[in-house]
């Protein structure tokens, strides 16, 4: 009897098998200005996840307690965070998903009437790496729609909740008209997104684990998760990050989350990178919406 075949082990995948995969989504030209705008050396790009309840509701967990962490990101953490952004004068982008839209929409309204962007940030931070793809098509339009009802405005670009892409999520992203991704790492600068090898007009704003509140602050009761960076020395990690940008005349992109950062004890680390960038000379703080069309437009 024939025992089954056993498909091949990745040490013997012939050459193209392998080139194939790592073509899919590559990052094409790079999109870095030879100066931002009016000037500045450097460009800060600043979000918020707002994943509120969804971090809870995507694993179709139910525990009260945890979606009443992620109320804490409506009721404390945004109005927190719009206060500093406000007495700095400085605009953001938040990327919600569609669920958080439906819950809050007056959350959202009095965000983009502070002058801030929404971005597609999922519907329910579903695992869109691992979604079919008439699904993950159907989610994405739908929570496009719900954003622009909710706002009135259409969003121009998305974070994908897995910050990962499936093989289709970059041909539906284009196919929607989007202007630009930001959940990608291939570099630190704006870069244009390449499918199957061909440009697909779409831009890049790479994010990166090193940049996100997450990594150094989630906390899982019941695992062995546990914040290990004490606060000070995730603003160490940012400022550096900020410097290093600065000096290189490039961009400085940070991903926080209002049911993370906005406790007591760390809101002052946005309002720290806020002052310590506003004491450099030339520095543009905009949406990861400005900074994308002016990186597109003015790429060296
Ligand atoms: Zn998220």
């Amino acid at each position: 009897m024939d025992t089954p075949a056993q498909p091949p082990e990745p040490w013997q995948w012939p050459e193209d098998q392998w080139r194939r995969i790592v073509a899919c989504v590559r990052a094409g030209r790079s999109l870095r200005p030879r100066t931002w705008k009016d000037g500045a050396r450097c460009a800060v790009a600043l979000s918020f996840d707002s994943d509120h309840e969804t971090n809870e509701l995507r694993d179709g967990g139910k525990s009260i307690g945890r979606l009443s962490w992620g109320q804490y990101g409506n009721r404390v953490g945004v109005p927190r965070i719009l206060k500093v952004l406000e007495r700095h004068g400085v605009a953001a982008s938040f990327y919600v998903p569609a669920v958080t839209a439906l819950l809050y929409p007056d959350e959202q309204r009095a965000i983009v009437a502070q002058g801030h962007e929404i971005g597609i940030h999922g519907w329910i931070h579903e695992l869109n790496s691992a979604l079919p793809a008439a699904a993950e098509r159907e989610l994405m339009l739908r929570s496009a729609e719900v954003l622009e009802k909710t706002t009135g405005l259409r969003p121009l670009g998305m974070r994908t909740p897995s910050w990962d892409f499936s093989p289709h999520t970059l041909e539906i992203a284009r196919d929607m008209g989007l202007a630009y991704d930001s959940s990608l790492f291939a570099d630190e600068d704006c870069y244009e997104l390449l499918l199957d090898g061909e440009p697909t007009g779409m831009v890049e704003l790479p994010v990166e684990w090193v940049r996100d509140d997450a990594v150094y602050f989630w906390m899982n009761r019941f695992a062995s998760q546990r914040p290990y960076t004490p606060p000070a020395d995730v603003f160490d990690i940012f400022r550096r990050e900020l410097d290093a940008a600065y000096e290189e005349g490039g961009l400085f992109q940070l991903t926080m989350h209002p049911h993370v950062i906005g406790y007591r004890s760390r809101i002052w680390i946005l309002e720290e990178i806020i002052r310590h960038a506003r004491a450099k000379p030339g520095v543009w703080f905009a949406t990861h919406a400005q900074i994308v069309s002016w990186a597109k437009a003015h790429a060296a």
